[in-house]
């Protein structure tokens, strides 16, 4: 338990696929300070893990919401206002590129694909904030998952540090449009952690490993650090910062060797 008291505040999190998702550890963190939340579920395959582990946290809700599809995204916003009224944070945990995307030559990353992994990592970030961001009247915080390979390669990561840097982007951008709405739009940059997408990615092992052995802190990280993150960026601790990412990968990116 934090000093931190989130309880009155509404929050949804996109991203829930089980209990190693990243944003299940966020959600955790953020229900223990006393927030409610609206978890979605991408389809209904995981309808019933994602209503099993949101059934765990008292007053939440799980609704579908397919990021692909934007009616979806309407209706998710709508019924998150029937039910709750407002809300405070929007965690999009959210990314997708075809298995053949993350192996390989980058030359070899089609149209399909790239549109794909844009669409579903980078582009959904905008629709997401345009229909939460009326229901943050009080000012609102949202946040969005990345990784260093937006501005690094990385072999094996190929098209999705495409879509990171266009997340990136994105929260800058949002953070400029909604800054005057008291709506403030950051990332959290993590270091690899062992879920379900970085499964995906080739080498992931090796990459967790040299991680760990580089980085100043000498380790991995832990979904729980991402979390606590999280819980500052939703509370007034983080009143004065918006548009930013902020690396929670143990020091990993200030290093060359
Ligand atoms: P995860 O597999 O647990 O979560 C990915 C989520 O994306 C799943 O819940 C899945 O349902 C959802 N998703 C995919 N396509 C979707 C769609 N069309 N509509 C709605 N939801 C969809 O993996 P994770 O590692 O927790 O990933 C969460 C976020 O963190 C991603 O943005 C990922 O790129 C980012 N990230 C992960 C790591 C890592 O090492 N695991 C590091 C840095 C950033």
């Amino acid at each position: 338990m934090y000093p931190i008291d989130l309880s009155g505040k509404n929050g949804v999190i996109l991203g829930v696929a089980n209990d190693r998702s990243i944003a299940w550890a966020i959600a955790q963190v953020l229900a223990q300070a006393g927030a409610r939340l609206a978890f979605t579920y991408q389809n209904d395959r995981l309808k019933d893990r994602v209503e099993r582990l949101a059934d765990t946290l008292d007053g939440s809700i799980s609704l579908p919401c397919d990021a692909s599809d934007d009616q979806q995204i309407i209706d998710l916003f709508q019924r998150i206002g029937d039910s709750f009224g407002d809300l405070s944070f929007l965690v999009h945990s959210i990314a997708f590129a075809n298995r053949e995307d993350l192996a390989g030559r980058f030359s070899d990353t089609g149209r399909d694909g790239f549109r794909l992994a844009l669409e579903i990592s980078a582009f959904s970030l905008i629709p997401l904030v345009k229909h939460a961001g009326p229901l943050m009247a009080n000012g609102g915080s949202v946040i969005a998952m990345t990784f260093q390979a937006s501005q690094k390669v990385y072999p094996g990561y190929n098209v999705m540090g495409t879509a990171k840097a266009a997340l990136e982007h994105e929260v800058r951008q949002l953070a400029a449009e909604w800054g005057p709405d008291n709506v403030r739009v950051n990332a959290i940059s993590a270091g690899p952690l062992d879920t379900l997408a970085a499964r995906g990615i080739h080498g992931f092992l090796d990459m967790k490993r040299i991680h760990a052995e580089k980085a100043p802190l000498q380790r991995n990280i832990t979904a729980d650090e991402v979390a606590r993150t999280a819980l500052y960026l939703c509370s007034d601790l983080s009143s004065g910062v918006t548009g930013s990412v902020i690396p929670v990968d143990a020091g990993y990116h200030i290093m060359a060797v």
